[in-house]
């Protein structure tokens, strides 16, 4: 584990901004966080994570930092995903509290102020809770719905409904995040199973400014599908389940065949039942196997042991803000 980065006594507030093909919204943003952070925080930065973005996100942060020092970049080699830049992000925050926020302006800068209040009243996190998904189609909410209570059912860590990433931890939180060195980073799970002294805060959705989400349909699902995998093993369990209450179940009507061909004789129809029948149970073990295959894909992507990230650059980072990515001895 590479040493980890001391907090610095002048930051309160470090900001953490994942940052993919978002040029046309940082500087809106910075416009628009700046006075918060300035009025609530005795002193802050900001960590923008460019998650190889293929505009010209970078160059407006370097225009920015050379305005303003205290908003700082790294700079992914190529697209890793918006779970790992918050990794990074939080690897290099200095602040006694550090917060997440996307940086398309959905989440109002201004509720910051409620989660420092909150903070200082000896919370270790504080988190964002949507108070509706009007924003999302109704297919998206049931969805996201039918997650939650999957989650909950598999699951052995609690999530609270409609908490995302933007929040707020101290540092205790951070460096126990920091820890976590899994590559398939479902971070909603995370922030849960660390525990510590967390309250909710209610906030509103805002549109997005400009740009359209990076999340289809398929980045959702296979979110999702981290998410349960990474938290819990009852999907394997259910091929066993399965295959104990089919063997019952076969058992029983051999009996029934043997029994009726004892006392009745035998004739030969039967022929779709037996089609149907063997198909039905391929299809189930095959589900089994890949759904084994899955848990074993992933092992092998921890196993490997890469670097969660590759930094192409660092924007206003002293060296020893630089964290090296998690690597694990
Ligand atoms: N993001 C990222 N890497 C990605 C996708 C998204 O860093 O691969 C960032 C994005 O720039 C934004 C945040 O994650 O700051 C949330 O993304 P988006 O608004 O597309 O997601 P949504 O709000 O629809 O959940
Ligand atoms: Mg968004």
């Amino acid at each position: 584990m590479a040493t980890p980065v001391l907090p610095s006594p002048e930051i309160e507030l470090s900001v953490v901004i994942p940052v993919f093909n978002e040029a046309r919204n940082l500087r809106p943003l910075v416009e628009a966080l700046r006075p918060v952070l300035d009025r609530e925080t005795s002193g802050w930065e900001v960590i923008f994570v460019d998650d190889g973005s293929a505009d010209d996100s970078l160059a407006v942060i370097r225009d920015l930092n050379r305005a303003d020092a205290r908003l700082l970049a790294v700079s992914f080699s190529r697209n890793f995903g918006k779970e790992i830049a918050i990794a990074a992000g939080l690897d290099r925050a200095r602040g006694r509290a550090v917060a997440i926020m996307d940086a398309d302006l959905q989440h109002p800068p201004a509720v910051l102020a409620t989660f420092l209040a909150r903070w200082r009243e000896g919370y270790s996190m504080v988190y964002g809770v949507r108070s509706d998904r009007n924003g999302e189609s109704q297919l998206k909410r049931s969805f996201a719905r039918a997650f939650y209570k999957l989650f909950e059912r598999f699951g052995e860590t609690r999530l609270p409904e409609g908490a995302g990433d933007f929040r707020l931890m101290d540092r205790k939180a951070v460096d126990a995040l920091c820890l976590m060195g899994e590559r398939a980073r479902f971070s909603k799970g995370l922030y849960a199973w660390i525990g510590f002294r967390s309250v909710g805060v209610e906030f509103d959705v805002a549109d997005r400014l400009h740009g359209a989400t990076k999340f289809n349909f398929r980045k959702l699902f296979s979110f999702a599908f981290d998410g349960i995998s990474s938290f819990s093993t009852v999907p394997l369990k259910i091929a066993t389940y399965m295959g104990v209450l089919i063997a019952i179940f076969a058992t029983g009507l051999a009996t029934f065949y043997a029994l009726r061909t004892l006392l009745f004789g035998t004739d030969l129809p039967g022929f779709p039942t037996l089609v149907v029948s063997i198909m039905f149970f391929s299809g189930i073990q095959l589900i089994s196997l890949g759904l084994i295959g899955e848990y074993v894909g992933r092992i092998f992507a921890e196993v490997k042991r890469r670097p969660l990230y590759l930094v192409g650059e660092h924007v206003g980072i002293a060296e020893d803000q630089q964290k090296k990515p998690a690597a694990i001895p």
